[in-house]
């Protein structure tokens, strides 16, 4: 194929990989509605999936000038929990992070071990998000101004990753100063890990 033809390949594959993944955002969504989602639970490493989410998203980072760091306590390995529907939920809190924070931005993932429950924060340098928002980014399909002007989202990602958090017995929450970032951390019970 010519170059023109290779841009048009491009555009192509890029659209059909967002409306698959549209597509499976809701049909996660309605599967959890339809309470059919059952999780596989089986000890698998909360490092590791930490690590390959940063590696997904560090190409789109480095393009878009923003520095993502990993840190994790030592103690922080094994858990016990559904390994594919924790991924999602750390990929889409570190797309949302990388896609939000301008050029010079950080994104500073970390995991720590509080009190046996075992905690996962992604912190950014981006816009932040206004106090009448920060509930209802929870909820199907809302994004706040910033995020619609974005285009490339639908609003999904946090609402899945809350209900995944959720059936693992866990909580999702957002600290954010407007202007100066947000830290979305989530928390998997001292139950469902082991050390
Ligand atoms: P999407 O990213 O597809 O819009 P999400 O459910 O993942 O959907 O996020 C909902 C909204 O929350 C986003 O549209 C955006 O307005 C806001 N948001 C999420 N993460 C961030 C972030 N790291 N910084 C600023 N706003 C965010």
């Amino acid at each position: 194929v010519n170059e023109k033809q290779a841009e048009y390949l491009d555009d192509i594959i890029s659209s059909g990989n967002h409306l698959l993944s549209l597509i499976n955002d809701v049909l996660d969504l309605s599967k959890v509605e339809a309470g059919q989602v059952e999780l596989v639970v089986h000890p698998f490493s909360l490092r590791e999936a930490l690590e390959r989410g940063v590696v997904m998203v560090r190409e789109r980072a480095t393009e878009d000038g923003v520095r993502v760091a990993f840190v994790a306590d030592p103690d922080v390995d094994v858990v016990d929990g559904d390994e594919r529907r924790i991924k999602q939920v750390i990929f889409n809190l570190l797309s949302n992070a990388v896609k939000f924070t301008p050029a010079g931005g950080e994104v500073d993932v970390s995991a720590t071990r509080v009190n046996g429950e075992v905690r996962v924060s992604v912190a950014d340098t981006g816009p932040g998000i206004a106090l009448e928002d920060r509930d209802r980014i929870f909820e199907e399909f809302q994004q706040s101004e910033m995020g619609i002007g974005h285009r490339e989202g639908t609003g999904l990602g946090l609402a899945l990753s809350k209900r995944f958090v959720e059936l693992h017995g866990g909580r999702i929450w957002l600290e954010s100063e407007l202007g100066h970032g947000s830290t979305f951390t989530f928390a998997l019970p001292s139950g469902s890990t082991t050390s």
